[in-house]
């Protein structure tokens, strides 16, 4: 059943006995922003709340608050009487086997989003998952929205706008910020922490990825790619190819960027960019995945060359149904 905020707000001040957070696999800015924030808000409600995610934390996180409470499982345990689930709406995104429809909250922003529990909150076209989280405190109580509330939720929302440069960012966006600002976070702690500590390994991994640029479908297309002995020969973390993709994206001419991501032998994780002409949330949905509009992405196995295959035929049809003064605007 799909909330609207004030209902979401109500139930969310309601809830009580074990409250379990999670989000979604390899978490991200806006997953780890909005499952730090609930936790701290949450508990600054005086509620019993843990967060477990599927997946490690990206070093780079490690300045907010909370992020040592975080529990890294393989499996649920059942010691919970409510799941808020964050950023995230299909159960195998989690990636815990078994999560109960019963008793679990989805609070997410994607397009895709297509929620399994019985209590929902998707709102597509907002910033992001912490965006609407904000409002959703707000609603709940302001007052309660302390700087540990304030920073991961700011982080969030300043990872998933790519520093409120994407456009997701809405005047509200901005409103945002500057009251997460007057509850105390400095921006340049964000920025410092997330993009200011990168260690040597990350860019002898970029050298190794750059080399491997391609462009398809006429240079519409770039794509780049990082295997897994590009990781153990420069023993970088799979994590620190974030913004990798931004560079085939930069290209003037490429419509779509491509970033093949080898997770284990025969094992794929892509992620698409988008300039806008092109819906890759449409495609990534079509192969097993989602996102949004101009960024999503997917889990795929086989080898690389049948990965490709598979994606530039849905890329294909996709430019196709362009039209003629689109087409002639990317040419
Ligand atoms: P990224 O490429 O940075 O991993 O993800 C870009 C966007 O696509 C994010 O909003 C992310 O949540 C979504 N996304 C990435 N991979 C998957 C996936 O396997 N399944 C779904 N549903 N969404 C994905």
């Amino acid at each position: 059943m799909k909330l609207s905020r004030k209902e979401m707000a109500e139930l969310l001040k309601g809830i009580d006995g074990k409250i379990l957070i999670t989000t979604h696999k390899n978490p991200d800015g806006d997953a780890i922003g909005s499952s730090l924030g609930w936790f701290s808000f949450l508990k600054s409600l005086g509620k019993d709340v843990r967060v477990v995610y599927r997946d490690r934390i990206p070093y780079f996180f490690d300045f907010l608050p909370g992020i040592n409470k975080v529990e890294v499982k393989e499996k649920l345990d059942e010691q919970y009487d409510w799941v808020i689930i964050t950023d995230v709406s299909e159960p195998k995104r989690t990636g815990f086997e078994s999560i109960p429809a019963e008793k679990s909250i989805v609070i997410d922003h994607h397009i895709t989003a297509e929620p399994f529990t019985n209590f929902a909150i998707v709102e597509p076209n907002i910033s992001s998952t912490c965006e609407l989280s904000y409002e959703l405190m707000v609603l709940i109580d302001p007052e309660k929205i302390t700087y540990e509330v304030a920073l991961p939720i700011y982080t969030g929302i300043f990872t998933d706008t790519g520093g409120f440069s994407y456009n997701n960012t809405s005047p509200r966006t901005h409103e945002v910020a500057a009251e997460l600002l007057k509850k105390g976070v400095d921006p340049y702690v964000v920025r410092f922490n997330l993009f200011e500590r990168n260690r040597i390994n990350r860019f002898k991994l970029l050298e190794l990825v750059l080399k491997t640029l391609e462009f398809a479908l006429d240079g519409k297309v770039a794509h780049i790619t990082v295997y897994r002995k590009f990781l153990e020969e420069t023993e970088a973390f799979l994590e620190e190819t974030e913004g990798f993709i931004n560079y085939p994206r930069s290209i003037a001419g490429v419509e779509v960027a491509i970033f093949f991501k080898e997770i284990e032998k025969e094992s794929w994780k892509v992620s698409l960019r988008s300039k806008g002409k092109i819906n890759v949330a449409e495609i990534a949905k079509k192969l097993g995945g989602g996102g949004h509009k101009m960024a999503a992405g997917y889990e795929t196995k086989g080898s690389l060359e049948e990965v490709k295959k598979n994606l530039f035929k849905e890329l294909e049809l996709a430019f196709e149904s362009l039209d003629f003064e689109e087409l002639e605007m990317l040419s």
